[in-house]
């Protein structure tokens, strides 16, 4: 396609933070669909290898690391030169996603993140307990500076592919239900609506289930990290503890479990490395296989947001989490890592678009314990495809890149709703959006459950009269 759709137009300044794998295949998207002159983007990174790249494109590019002491003087400049309010894009790791967006409000800036980052120091603490080490409490965080700074403009929370997409995905995941079971009901409009319906149409939980099967042209070396998206963030999030949201349905927490004393409750976290506990699911291509507990924010955001209550008792909440199959090569290079006490392989690398050889990255949201069993709705957008609609990114980018696009269009087109999270938007508009950048978005109804998936040889401590209880899926 040529004749791109121009969906919004921005006349202030936009400043970028970070410009890996997402913030290159970000930028040339936004001068795609947002009408902007590119003179007024700033992209900053402490890796300077890319300038030229930015450069290229018409925008400036700033060669610094954001820290704590720096931020405010490096971005305010930024962010007040012009007579409109700014756009902060913030696609970076270790700078605190709450502080920039303290300042955002202060400068009157809109504001996008993929994640909810903290400045370098919370990932690997062993003085910090593990409960501290969770997303949940990075949310709680979230949540307090949400209630504390009140309305005021947008600044959208983990607006990826997910967190992000995904929480579009269930809402329609969710319609699909209702029709496929006949069940009567007008969209809901409001977050307990959606909850109610969730509850009604029976759904015990939800996978966030994604197979990577981009497949590198040259396999990796040993001693060497290799991800189809940040090695950075992925193995952060991978030494984090495992985490779920925690569904009324289940019966037995898993070993090694703790709730949370404060807060929502609506999740657990697990003693263990999210990238070494390991889950039965299932996507279209593949069927059934392994995915990885990695902890993620919409594993409990998801579980909040479809909580029902009845005063303060909680009703109803599904079981919500990540399974995540990454690439082969990935998998390899955790196994390396991991093997070896978690230390740090010497070499790491992003994968490019041009050194993957084919493959794509199925990713979508697997509902389940309903009517008709479950339900995969989701993306299976390929590498081939990924070169054909952007340039910079592979499959894997492209997902995340495209939320960032319809977030921020979303955002412009909604300059006054305060902090939100991808739960809270409206994933019709969203959708519309991003879908043309997803490749084939199919839902496929399936009659596995994790029972199918046991070895019968080794079979324990199942619940083997609710196939969906959480004891079933963690592989032990
Ligand atoms: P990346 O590792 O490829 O790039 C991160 C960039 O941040 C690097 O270029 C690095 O130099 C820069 N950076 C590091 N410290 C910085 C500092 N102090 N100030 C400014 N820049 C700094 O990561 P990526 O794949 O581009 O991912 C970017 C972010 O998006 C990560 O936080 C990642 O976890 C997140 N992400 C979210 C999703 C999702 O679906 N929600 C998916 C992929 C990535």
């Amino acid at each position: 396609m040529t004749n791109w759709p121009v969906h919004a137009a921005w006349n202030g300044p936009i400043v970028m933070i970070g410009f890996g794998s997402i913030g290159r295949g970000t930028l040339p998207l936004i001068l795609r669909h947002i009408k902007c002159d590119p003179k007024q983007i700033t992209v900053i990174d402490p890796d300077a290898s890319r300038s030229q790249l930015v450069e290229s494109q018409g925008a400036s590019f700033i060669g610094q690391a954001l820290t704590p002491k720096n931020y405010r003087k490096i971005l305010t400049p930024l962010l007040t030169a012009g007579e409109s309010p700014a756009f902060i894009v913030n696609l970076s790791v270790d700078v605190d996603s709450l502080d920039i967006m303290r300042l955002a409000r202060e400068t009157h800036s809109l504001y996008i993140d993929t994640v909810i980052e903290p400045w370098p120091g919370f990932y690997y603490n062993s003085k910090v307990p593990q409960g501290d080490r969770t997303n949940y409490a990075l949310r709680e965080k979230l949540l307090a500076l949400k209630k504390a700074l009140g309305p005021g403009p947008t600044a959208v929370s983990c607006c990826g592919a997910n967190p992000g997409m995904v929480s579009w995905f269930v809402k329609q995941a969710l319609m699909d239900i209702a029709a496929a079971t006949k069940t009567q009901v007008a969209e809901p409009k409001t977050r307990d609506g959606w909850a109610k319906l969730m509850k009604r149409l029976g759904i015990k939980g939800i996978h966030v289930a994604e197979r990577d099967t981009q497949r590198t042209k040259k396999p990796k070396p040993f001693g060497t990290f290799v991800n189809t998206w940040s090695v950075e963030g992925f193995i952060s999030e991978g030494l984090q503890p495992a985490e779920l949201g925690w569904g009324t349905h289940e019966k037995k927490l898993p070993p090694k479990a703790k709730r949370h004393k404060t807060g929502s409750g609506a999740a657990i976290y697990i003693e263990t490395p999210g990238a070494d506990t390991r889950v039965r699911t299932w996507t279209p291509t593949e069927g059934a296989h392994f995915g990885y507990l990695v902890t993620h924010n919409e594993a409990i955001s998801i579980a909040d947001y479809y909580t029902v209550r009845d005063g303060r008792k909680v009703t109803y909440r599904p079981t919500c989490h990540y399974a995540y199959h990454p690439s082969n090569d990935a998998v390899l290079s955790w196994h390396e890592m991991l093997g070896n006490g978690g230390k740090r392989l010497k070499h790491a690398y992003v994968l490019d678009e041009d050194q993957i050889a084919d493959g794509r990255d199925e990713l979508g949201v697997l509902l389940y314990g309903h009517k008709k069993n479950a339900y995969w709705f989701g993306s299976q957008l390929s590498i081939e495809e990924a070169r054909t609609l952007a340039p910079y990114q592979s499959a894997t980018g492209l997902q995340v890149t495209s939320a960032v696009l319809a977030g921020m269009i979303w955002a412009i087109e909604n300059p006054l709703s305060g902090i939100v999270e991808t739960d809270e938007m409206d994933y019709r508009r969203c959708l519309e959006l991003q879908t043309p950048y997803l490749g084939p978005v199919r839902g496929v109804y399936t009659n596995w459950t994790p029972l199918d998936s046991v070895i019968e040889l080794f079979a324990t401590d199942l619940d083997r009269k609710d196939p969906w209880q959480f004891q079933n899926i963690l592989v032990r």
